[in-house]
């Protein structure tokens, strides 16, 4: 797959993605082993599985400090389509219209 992406890359002249590609295509290539531990070098790239579960693991180690107070806590993922000619100001105030009316809804707290 990265080296499809790779190749996609290359054809839109997308440098920074193409580096990008080639990190993860790297990713846990050289192993070091010392005192009986294995070290590699992760490519921390959110398109490859294993550097994005451990990204989100320590998200959420960061927030769960803060997270295991509440009450009755949710995780919520919200999505929008991609938009083309995005106007980032009315997005936001679309995205953040829409979120309050999710929390009412719900009952969350903001
Ligand atoms: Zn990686």
């Amino acid at each position: 797959m990265m080296l499809k992406l790779i190749d996609l890359a290359k054809e839109n002249e997308t440098q920074e993605l193409l580096e990008a590609f080639w990190n993860t295509y790297h990713c846990q290539q050289k192993i070091i082993t010392a005192d009986g531990k294995l070290y590699g070098k992760y490519c921390e790239n959110r398109f490859w599985t294993l550097c994005c579960s451990i990204r989100k693991a320590e998200i959420i180690s960061r927030y769960f400090p803060i997270i295991k107070h509440w009450e009755e806590p949710h995780f919520v993922t919200i999505t929008i389509k991609a938009v083309k000619e995005a106007k980032p100001k009315d997005q936001r105030k679309t995205e953040k219209a829409n979120f309050r009316f999710i929390s009412r809804r719900y009952n969350f707290k903001e």
